[in-house]
């Protein structure tokens, strides 16, 4: 192991870089200068930062969404930061829900009553999802990460009720 150095482009600190060996460790130095990569210190602040501007943007428009209580202020805030990351993900979800039922149903005698039934179940979904005041599932279930998973939380959702929303199109 080989260890270079080079300073932080926001606070000067000097920061060490380990490498297999001289040249390693020079290149890594060199490398993270370049790319104005900050010590720890400033990259936790500057997460930090970037976080209060998007609450503060979140906060301001609250959209008609509920506001979430039942946690500390820290947990409602960030439960509010996490469903406006998660709502536009889910918005895609239902539509590319609809457009697979269309897809799978296309052949089907009784398509357009299966797939109004798709397009009720999800958009009814996607507005008690919306509505939800459950801190619980703005936290856990969804998380700072949810828009990825969005197309499964919706599944989740649909799933326990789908023979009750969308009958006909479960018939098939
Ligand atoms: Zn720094």
């Amino acid at each position: 192991m080989a260890k270079a150095t080079y300073s932080c482009p926001s606070c000067g600190k000097t920061i060490t870089v380990e490498g297999r060996n001289r040249r390693d460790a020079d290149r890594r130095a060199a490398w993270y200068a370049e790319q104005e990569k900050l010590c720890r210190a400033c990259e936790q602040a500057e997460f930090k930062r970037a976080y209060e501007t998007e609450k503060q943007a979140v906060l301001a428009s609250a959209d008609g969404l509920p506001v979430l209580t039942g946690g500390t202020d820290k947990q409602n805030d960030f439960a509010a930061v996490c469903r406006a990351r998660f709502l536009p993900a889910l918005e895609a979800a239902a539509d590319a829900t609809v457009e697979h039922a269309e897809r799978i149903c296309r052949n089907r005698d009784d398509r357009d009553q299966a797939v109004a039934e798709v397009r009720e179940a999800v958009s009814l979904l996607v507005r008690e999802i919306r509505e939800t005041g459950d801190i619980d599932f703005w936290l856990d279930t969804v998380g700072p990460s949810g828009a990825a998973r969005a197309d499964e939380i919706l599944l989740k959702a649909f799933q326990p009720r789908r023979h009750d929303l969308a009958p006909t199109f479960m018939r098939g």
